[in-house]
């Protein structure tokens, strides 16, 4: 009977704008703790970050909690071609967290769900809502235990469900591995609505399918993260070279250090060597008061330059001495330009929310809401030349009007039985071209110009993997996934014969996998 009403209201909206009971039958017939919202207040769930694509979804269901979620899963899957989305903070760029015609369930509204300290064995733990911003874990974690996740995003109003869906990558994982690298246990809604806890032993299946799985095996509701000690101060430095050679050199150098030899962070840009201020050596120092001292580029400097970034973390009690000789002894190795370095001393958790006084700034300045075609990629060790020769000397040498990231990881500390596909090689890096299209190029020449880019890599051959991946047909997606393909249908069909999907991933309606 309440599986009719959910159906009627399905029915009822198929020809046009929905009559305004429809949105109180779908609440009462599933027994909705939460709310219920439809039509101009469905507007978050038809958008998101990227601002590409826009969507009509048939509501917008806010849970109170697990037994909701299970709930309108349970109704939606008896439903033919319902599908459902799990929106996390809608910080995707293709429409990951959108469903047209179907439920998006707003997971930030179980934010304060859980926030749980667990000493298993001496080892700290906390147990987090999927709807909670990664920002608010910080800073929770951190003035109430001293302590703090390991391993991050360089931004973090995302969510922890959001983030453990496509891996949660920045200047840490080199030593952690990604967020689903320090992920102990999980509670996930399965397609089916049956409410599990998985981890490493306990429906491993699960565990790994649902880490990296895209939101694809149902919706994580609780995350059990890895804690450590939280420092007090980071030093955060920049150097910049001349030669791509020179800046993967050290780059690898430091990430394959041991613990205790290497510096807490590091990453990398490209910029371009010139004087504009979005793109080229003003976007460099970290203390503007020094300005970028671009005399003394060597003249060998091509069309674009590189950064590297690093971080190393102390405590407050260390004498300023003792830190300066550490870090010093940490650049000693390193060839960048003599005299081309910036250094700023902040609180760790200033130092992890940077990028949030960047969105105020860019908010403040009109530049944050505009489209966001992004474009990010994991590219192999062995090919990282070839695209730097093409990509980044040739393609957007004059600048994308944002930041165009580049930095190593190392595969062995990803598991191999989570749902993320990588290039092959040990080391890889992450590319990531984070266009502002009110400063660079138009929406349309962004997406062109990441379209010629991708189809280039695919020509030339390169080891390399979307990430974020949003492909369209079921042929790009098993190229995509290559061996782990058949692992992740197989996978799926187990937990969700129904349609968790957005429309970039079409290729997991019901009709492929039945
Ligand atoms: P959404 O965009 O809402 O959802 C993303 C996907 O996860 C969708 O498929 C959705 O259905 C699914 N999903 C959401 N919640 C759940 C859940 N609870 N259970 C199951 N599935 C769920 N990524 C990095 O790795 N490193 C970075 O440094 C980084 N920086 C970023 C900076 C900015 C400004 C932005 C906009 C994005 C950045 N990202 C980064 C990408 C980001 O990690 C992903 O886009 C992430 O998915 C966004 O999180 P969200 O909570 O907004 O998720």
């Amino acid at each position: 009977m309440r599986i009719a009403y959910l159906d009627r209201t399905v029915h009822e909206t198929d020809g046009g704008p929905k009559p305004n009971g429809g949105v109180s039958t779908l609440s009462k017939s599933i027994d909705l703790q939460g709310s219920v919202e439809t039509g101009d207040k469905t507007t978050i769930a038809s958008k998101d970050f990227g601002g590409l694509y826009s969507t009509k979804p048939l509501a917008l269901i806010k849970p109170a909690g697990s037994d909701d979620v299970s709930r309108v899963i349970k109704a939606a899957s008896r439903i033919p071609r319902m599908t459902v989305a799990a929106r996390g903070n809608g910080h995707s760029i293709n429409g990951q967290a959108m469903t047209n015609g179907g439920l998006v369930i707003d997971m930030r509204s179980t934010e304060e769900n859980h926030f749980r300290l667990l000493n298993i064995n001496g080892s700290f733990f906390i147990d987090v809502s999927g709807g909670a911003l990664w920002e608010n874990v910080l800073t929770r974690c951190v003035s109430r235990f001293g302590l703090a996740p390991r391993s991050w995003t360089d931004y973090l109003s995302l969510t922890v469900g959001g983030t453990l869906s496509n891996a949660g990558v920045s200047g840490q994982a080199f030593r952690y591995g990604p967020q689903i690298s320090n992920v102990a246990e999980l509670e996930i809604i399965t397609g089916k609505g049956d409410i599990m806890v998985c981890s490493e032993t306990r429906n491993p299946e699960l565990f790994f399918g649902s880490l990296g799985g895209l939101g694809q095996f149902g919706i994580i509701t609780r995350a059990m993260v890895k804690l450590q000690p939280a420092p007090d101060m980071v030093r955060w430095i920049r150097v910049v070279y001349t030669e791509f050679d020179e800046f993967t050199r050290d780059a690898e150098f430091l990430v394959s250090r041991d613990d205790g030899e290497s510096f807490d962070y590091v990453e990398g840009f490209v910029f371009c060597n010139n004087d504009d201020p979005v793109n080229g050596w003003p976007s460099v120092p970290l203390d503007p008061v020094h300005g970028f001292n671009q005399g003394i580029i060597p003249q060998t400097g091509a069309s674009v330059l590189y950064c590297l970034e690093v971080a190393f973390h102390y405590q407050k009690g260390d004498h300023p001495s003792t830190v300066d000789k550490a870090v010093a002894g940490l650049l000693k190795p390193l060839r960048f330009v003599e005299g081309l370095k910036s250094q700023v001393d902040l609180s760790y958790v200033e130092f992890l929310l940077r990028v949030k006084r960047a969105e105020e700034q860019a908010k403040a300045n009109g530049i944050w809401d505009a489209p966001h075609p992004w474009l990010n990629l994991f590219i192999s060790k062995s090919d990282i030349v070839d695209f730097d020769q093409t990509v980044f000397k040739k393609m957007v040498k004059d600048g994308i009007g944002g930041p165009m990231l580049i930095y190593p990881l190392m595969r062995s500390k990803w598991d191999n039985r989570t749902s993320v596909a990588l290039p092959d090689s040990e080391i890889f890096y992450l590319v990531a071209l984070l266009r502002f299209v009110s400063r660079g190029p138009s929406v349309e020449e962004s997406v062109a110009q990441n379209r010629e880019i991708v189809e280039w890599c695919i020509r030339e051959g390169l080891d390399f993997k979307l990430y974020l991946p949003h492909y369209q047909s079921k042929e790009q997606w098993k190229r995509h996934f290559g061996n782990q393909w058949t692992r992740f249908v197989e996978r799926k069909a187990s937990f969700d014969p129904m349609a968790i999907l957005a429309p970039g991933q079409n290729i997991f309606k019901r009709t492929h996998l039945s």
